[in-house]
């Protein structure tokens, strides 16, 4: 009702305002034959112009936002907590019913407007991180843009500085991060590796902000490097060491690779660092907040090993033997440029060999024409040497890597046949890419993934010889940089069989 109608017909305006009185104690009543309801004075109080509730005492509010004030200083440390500056008390008439406790009142302004602490928002934007994840992770292509940005509340830059440093030293040695830091570049003289680059490969940006307290605000390095090395909490937890543990038992009982338990426990790294009987150990399955990138210039010298050839002397009797030649082993000096993303090689080149040493094979002259029967043991290598092992068999990324990756050989170098055998399958997936499946006998599979195209060479049910050529190394299906992903299984691949470490075969 307007003031004209107020002031002209005051009578009918009480009227009319009891009854409107009466009207909300009939709906605000549960109990519509509840006592008379005397008003009170009390205070509705206000947010953002919104009416959140009625209180009796506006001073029991200050008090109690006060209190809450005390409370979060101590909690996060600070001199300052923020109240939102539209909440708004006024005096107002009401009904003992309609009053709201003042923790009532706090709750709802605290889940609208919160309260706020000075401190940092951290954006980290991996949008175009060219490193996004890897071969047993998630296609990046099916990874929505918003999943590629993650925003953390920290109270001190200093904490989000201190905890970013803290991963990429889970990567990096702190030699080689402060040499790296400090530009220093030590030159090779024969062997050894250089860092060339080392990077978090993501947009980090720190914001100056109002951080609201019911979200998390990170306070420490400790639990912020946590959460940047294992994402959500969910996937850490903590294994208590029992009598007989060792690195690598706790390793495979949680599923992680030696690697990544170091990794998640900086204070086992270095070499005094030993088990003992009930220490607790963080383990579980990590997913690095960002990439850490580690780009290095590597030379190494290789052992290149001897083969035994058999040349047969028809002269002499079955069973007659004698070496012609003596064996030794070669040194190939092998220069590589390797990329590591969160410890992992993702890509691995040679990009230059020098012979050091020539390798001389073993020669065995064996009497009579004999055929060259394989042993069980004798397997051969599946690509050209010299190669690089950028990823072995084992556990990674809480998944089993169930074959070993081969790469340095280049795009489009030769995959060959490492036994005997009949080709089983030629297919693609969007996972495997081109691949073929060999079975060699006696129950033993071997496979060979991320081929350039299906293989041009061989056909399924072909029997090929060890050594032969059954296709080219390449990229398909899910990958992250050239190389072959070499399996051998004991019993058909997923089809009841078990997979073996390839790298025990030889
Ligand atoms: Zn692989």
């Amino acid at each position: 009702m307007n003031k004209e109608n107020k002031s002209s017909y005051p009578i009918l305006g009480m009227i009319f305002a009891l009854i409107l009185s009466v009207g909300i104690t009939f709906f605000n009543s549960n109990n519509v034959f509840s006592k008379t309801k005397t008003p009170i004075e009390g205070y509705k109080v206000y947010l953002k112009g919104d009416a959140i509730g009625l209180i009796k005492s506006d001073k029991e509010l200050y008090d109690y936002i006060n209190k809450m004030q005390d409370q979060l200083m101590k909690k996060y440390n600070v001199n300052n907590v923020y109240i939102p500056n539209d909440i708004k008390v006024e005096k107002d008439i009401t009904y003992e019913s309609n009053i709201s406790t003042v923790a009532n009142i706090y709750n709802i302004i605290n889940e609208k407007s919160p309260f706020t602490i000075k401190g940092y928002k951290v954006v980290i934007d991996e949008t175009n991180s060219t490193s996004y994840d890897n071969e047993t992770n998630q296609d990046a292509e099916t990874i929505p843009e918003t999943d590629k940005i993650t925003t953390i509340n920290v109270l001190d830059k200093d904490i989000f500085k201190e905890a970013e440093k803290k991963v990429i030293l889970s990567f990096v040695s702190e030699q080689d991060f402060n040499d790296y830091s400090n530009d220093i570049r030590k030159t090779l003289i024969d062997t050894g590796e250089v860092i060339e680059n080392l990077y978090v490969d993501a947009k980090i940006t720190l914001i100056d902000a109002y951080l609201p307290v019911n979200e998390k605000i990170y306070t420490t390095e400790e639990e912020l490097t946590e959460y940047l090395l294992f994402g959500e909490k969910q996937n850490m937890s903590s294994y208590t060491v029992k009598g007989g543990d060792t690195l690598e038992s706790v390793a495979e009982a949680n599923k992680m690779n030696v690697n990544e338990v170091l990794i998640a426990n900086a204070n086992l790294r270095g070499s005094s660092a030993l088990l003992y009987e009930g220490q607790n150990i963080t383990v579980g399955v990590l997913n690095p907040i960002f990439q850490t990138v580690k780009e290095i210039h590597k030379v190494e010298d290789q052992e290149i090993a001897y083969k035994t050839e058999y040349e047969y002397d028809n002269t002499q009797y079955v069973g007659y033997q004698s070496t012609k030649q003596h064996g030794s082993n070669g040194i190939n000096r092998v220069t590589q440029k390797i990329k590591e993303v969160n410890g992992e090689i993702m890509t691995a080149l040679i990009s230059n060999q020098q012979e050091i040493r020539p390798v001389v094979n073993e020669i065995i002259v064996k009497g009579g024409r004999q055929p060259h029967i394989i042993s069980a043991g004798n397997w051969g290598w599946p690509t050209n040497i010299p190669y690089i092992i950028s990823s072995h068999y084992g556990w990674r990324w809480g998944r089993l890597h169930s074959g070993v990756d081969i790469s340095g050989t280049g795009y489009g170098s030769p995959i060959y046949a490492a036994k005997a055998g009949t080709v089983t399958e030629i297919n693609y997936t969007g996972s495997l890419g081109n691949y073929v499946e060999i079975y060699h006998g006696d129950n033993y599979y071997s496979r060979y993934l991320h081929m350039v195209t299906l293989s041009p060479y061989v056909h399924v049910g072909d029997h090929v010889t060890m050594g032969q050529t059954i296709g080219d190394m390449g990229c398909s299906g899910n990958c992250y940089g050239t190389h072959l992903h070499f399996e051998i299984w004991q019993g058909k691949p997923y089809g009841g069989g078990q997979s073996m470490n390839p790298l025990l075969f030889y």
